[in-house]
C-alpha cells in the first residue's frame, strides 16, 4: 500500500468521536434508533429543511429522493454526465430514463441551465443537478427553469454539505436534496447519507421506503410502542446505524470550521497557481453575499494538449495523490448507447485533474503539491 506524502482526502477522528461511538456500542442498541433521530434533528436545524432522513449511503438517499418524488418508468430526468455515476444510476433504478446535458464551461463544470432547457421533452419529469465540488453553480437558474416549466428540481448535494447560495443551503432549491457521508466526503462517517425536503408527503414516503414500507420500526417495537405492522409499499433496507449517526452528529457540529479551513486551502492553491503556465484552476469561488461553497474538491484543467496521465504519474512518484472527477458518465458502456455529444463535458473530462483537499491539509503539504505540479508541467 502506497503511503502518500499528501493523500487526496483525509478524515480526522478525535478521541471524543471514538468515545461517542464506543458509548453507542456499549448501549446495547446498534440499529437505527435515538441517535439517528437526534442526527436528523441536527441536520434539519443546520440546513433549515423541515425534514432530514438519514440513510445507509448517498446513493440510497438519491434513490429514495427520486422514488419518493414519484419518478418512475416513462419519465425522463435530465442529469449531468460530469458527475459520479451514482447520480445517473439512481435515476435508472426507478425505471426512468436519464437524459444527459452538458456543463456550463471548462472552468464551470456544473450543469448548464441552457443545456438542460435544450434537453427537455414532453416526458421530462425532473432535473437532477449535482453541485460539483460543493459549488452552487447554476442551481438558482435551474430552480427558475424548473418552476417555469412545472418540473421538479432535485439535487445531488453529495459534495455540498455546508454549502449555501443566497443564504439557502444546497439541497433546498427544489423538491429535495441528497448528501453523502462516504469516507472521502466533507462529513465522513464511512458509509452513510441523508436526504432533506420541506415536503411532508415526500418525507413520509421516503421514511417508509427506507425500511421495507413497514408501518412501524424495530425500534418502536423494542420500546413497546407498537406490537405489529403492515407493509404498505415495496420498500428497501436503506437504514443507517447508530454508531454512524452518533459520529455524524459530532462531525456536523464542526463542519463549518472544517469547511472554512478548506476555503483557506482553496485560496492558497489559487494564489500559487496564478501565473503557472499550462494549468488553470476551475470553479472560481463566487463573490456574492451568502455564497458559501463546501470546497469538497480542488480541480484544475491542463491547457489543451496537456497530458493528464503523465502529470498524475509524476505527482504519484513524488507521493502526491491526485484523481480525476470525473470520467464522463455518458461514455461508460452502460450508458453510451444513443448518448448525446457533450463537447464541454468531454473536453473537461480529458483535461481535469483533482489535487489533494481536506481540512487538515498543512501548508507544507499544499506547497509540496504546487511544487510537484509545477515540476511535472515542465517535463510532461
Ligand atoms: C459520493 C457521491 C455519491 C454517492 O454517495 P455514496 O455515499 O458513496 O453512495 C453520489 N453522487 C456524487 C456526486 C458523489 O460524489
Amino acid at each position: 500500500m502506497t503511503v502518500w506524502r499528501v493523500p487526496l482526502a483525509d478524515v480526522e477522528v478525535t478521541d471524543d468521536d471514538l468515545a461517542a461511538v464506543v458509548e453507542v456500542y456499549r448501549s446495547g442498541w446498534l440499529s437505527m434508533g435515538p441517535r439517528t433521530e437526534a442526527f436528523e434533528q441536527d441536520l434539519s436545524a443546520y440546513t433549515g429543511a423541515r425534514h432530514a432522513i438519514a440513510v445507509s449511503s448517498g446513493t440510497a438517499a438519491l434513490h429514495l429522493l427520486l422514488a419518493a418524488a414519484g419518478i418512475g418508468p416513462g419519465d425522463e430526468v435530465v442529469v449531468p454526465a460530469m458527475t459520479f455515476v451514482a447520480t445517473v444510476n439512481a435515476v435508472a433504478y426507478t425505471g426512468a430514463r436519464p437524459v444527459f446535458a452538458d456543463v456550463a464551461g471548462v472552468q464551470r463544470p456544473w450543469l448548464s441551465a441552457a443545456a438542460v432547457e435544450a434537453a427537455l421533452s414532453p416526458r421530462t419529469a425532473a432535473i437532477l443537478t449535482m453541485a460539483y465540488g460543493g459549488h452552487p453553480g447554476e442551481t438558482d437558474a435551474l430552480r427558475t427553469l424548473a418552476q417555469g416549466r412545472g418540473l421538479m428540481l432535485l439535487e445531488d448535494a453529495a459534495h455540498a454539505i455546508g454549502a449555501r447560495s443566497g443564504g439557502r443551503h444546497l439541497g433546498r432549491f427544489g423538491v429535495g436534496g441528497a448528501f453523502s457521508f462516504f469516507s472521502n466526503k466533507n462529513l465522513a462517517v464511512g458509509e452513510g447519507g441523508a436526504l432533506i425536503t420541506d415536503d411532508d408527503g415526500l418525507a413520509e414516503r421516503a421514511r417508509s421506503l427506507r425500511s421495507h414500507g413497514m408501518t412501524t420500526l424495530t425500534w418502536d417495537r423494542h420500546r413497546g410502542h407498537a406490537a405489529d405492522y403492515d407493509v404498505v409499499r415495496l420498500g428497501y433496507n436503506y437504514r443507517i446505524d447508530e454508531p454512524r449517526a452518533a459520529l455524524a452528529s459530532r462531525r456536523l457540529a464542526r463542519l463549518d470550521a472544517e469547511n472554512a479551513r478548506r476555503a483557506g486551502h482553496d485560496a492558497r492553491y489559487r494564489a500559487a497557481l496564478t501565473g503557472l503556465p499550462g494549468v488553470t484552476p476551475t470553479c472560481a469561488p463566487p463573490t456574492g453575499d451568502g455564497e458559501v461553497p463546501a470546497h469538497h474538491l480542488f480541480t484544475v484543467v491542463l491547457d489543451s494538449g496537456g497530458d493528464v496521465s503523465l502529470v498524475r504519474a509524476q505527482l504519484a512518484r513524488q507521493g502526491v495523490q491526485t484523481s480525476v472527477h470525473y470520467p464522463a458518465a455518458h461514455r461508460f458502456s452502460v450508458y453510451s448507447e444513443n448518448a448525446p455529444e457533450l463537447p464541454v463535458t468531454e473536453s473537461y473530462a480529458a483535461r481535469t485533474l483533482t489535487l489533494p483537499m481536506f481540512s487538515g491539509l498543512t501548508h507544507a503539504q499544499s506547497d509540496l503539491v504546487i511544487e510537484c505540479l509545477a515540476g511535472a508541467l515542465q517535463t510532461a
